[in-house]
C-alpha cells in the first residue's frame, strides 16, 4: 500500500535485561516481494530465498556496523541449488537463487518444505565486509535447511553468540508474498543464568513468525513479545528496502575490462551485448556502437 508508512519495510533493534540481551526484528513483506517479482521465483524459491534475504538483515543488523555489509551463501545438495544474499547494515538488501522456478510438493502439513528444496545437507557460509577491508568468512554446515535453525546453529558455532532467529514467509496462492520477516534475540556477554532461563522461556512460548506478525503487526511489537518481563528500548530503526549496486555504467567498466579481443567477439558475432546482473535481474542491452567506441577507445 503506498504511502501507508505503517506498512513499509521496517528493521527495529532494541536491547533489554539491563543491556544483556539484544533483539532485531524485521518486517520484510514488500521486498520479499520485489524479489518474487524480479526473479519471478516459484512459491518454494520465493519462501527460501526470503527467508535467505531476511536472515542476512538481521544478521547484519546484529554483527556488523555502520557501513558493514554481510555475503550470506547458503549451499544445500537440494534441488533448489544455492541462494546468495547481499545485505548491508543500512538496511539495503539484494539476492538470488540458482533454480528461481523449482516446484515440488508440499509437505505432510501443507506447508512449504524448504528444508527439502535446500537440502539437508551442505554448507551455510557468511562473508563480514566491515567497508574498511579484511572480509573474513564463517562457515558451519546446515542442520535442517529451514534456515531459521541455520542461522541460529551459525551463531552459536562460528560466532559465539547464543541466539534464537525465527523466519517466516507467507506465500499466497497467486504466488504473492502476503507476510514476511523475523526475529533475532541474543544474549550478550554478562548475561546471567537467570536472564538467559526467563528469555528461553520467553522464546519457547512464542508461535512461529507468520503467526506473530499477523497477531502483533509492527517490528517493535514482535520483538517485546519476545522480551515479554524485561525493561526493553529502542536502540534504532530503519527502512528496509531491496536495492542493487548495478548499473549501466558498471556494466560498462566490466565489458572494458574484458578486453579487446573479447569485445570485437560479441560485436561480431551478435552486433551488441546482453547482460543480466545476478543479484536483480535488471538487464542490460550495450549497443554496436558502444562496443565499437570501446574498440576505438582502448
Ligand atoms: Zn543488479
Amino acid at each position: 500500500m503506498e504511502g501507508d508508512a505503517s506498512r513499509r519495510d521496517t528493521l527495529i533493534r532494541m536491547t533489554a535485561g539491563d543491556g544483556r540481551i539484544r533483539a532485531v526484528a524485521a518486517l520484510t513483506t514488500q521486498t520479499v516481494d520485489e524479489a518474487r517479482a524480479r526473479h519471478q521465483t516459484s512459491p518454494i524459491a520465493t519462501a527460501a530465498l526470503g527467508k535467505a534475504l531476511t536472515g542476512g538483515l538481521l544478521l547484519s543488523a546484529a554483527l556488523m556496523k555502520d557501513g558493514g555489509r554481510l555475503t550470506v551463501r547458503v549451499l544445500g545438495q537440494g534441488p533448489l541449488g544455492g541462494i546468495i544474499v547481499d545485505a548491508g547494515f543500512d538496511g539495503s538488501v539484494r539476492g538470488y537463487v540458482a533454480r528461481p522456478d523449482l516446484q515440488l510438493p508440499v509437505t505432510a502439513q501443507g506447508t512449504l518444505d524448504i528444508g527439502g528444496a535446500v537440502g539437508r545437507e551442505g554448507f551455510l557460509y557468511v562473508t563480514h565486509d566491515s567497508g574498511l577491508g579484511h572480509p573474513y568468512t564463517g562457515v558451519v554446515e546446515l542442520v535442517s535447511g529451514e534456515l531459521g535453525e541455520d542461522f541460529t546453529h551459525y551463531l552459536a558455532t562460528s560466532e559465539q553468540i547464543p541466539a534464537a532467529v525465527s523466519l517466516g514467509i507467507y506465500v499466497e496462492a497467486d504466488g504473492r508474498v502476503s507476510s514476511a520477516g523475523g526475529l533475532l534475540v541474543q544474549l550478550l556477554p554478562g548475561a546471567g543464568d537467570e536472564i538467559a532461563w526467563r528469555l528461553e522461556q520467553n522464546i519457547r512460548a512464542l508461535p512461529g513468525f507468520t503467526t506473530l506478525a499477523r497477531k502483533w503487526g509492527t517490528p517493535e511489537e514482535i520483538a517485546r513479545a519476545a522480551l515479554t518481563g524485561f525493561q526493553s528500548e529502542i536502540l534504532s530503526s530503519q527502512a528496509i528496502a531491496f536495492s542493487c549496486q548495478c548499473s549501466s555504467e558498471r556494466v560498462l567498466t566490466a565489458i572494458a575490462s574484458l578486453g579487446q579481443k573479447e569485445i570485437r567477439a560479441m560485436l561480431d558475432e551478435d552486433g551488441k551485448a546482453e547482460v543480466r546482473c545476478h543479484f536483480c535481474n535488471e538487464e542490460y542491452v550495450v549497443s554496436g556502437a558502444q562496443l565499437a567506441e570501446m574498440l576505438e577507445a582502448s
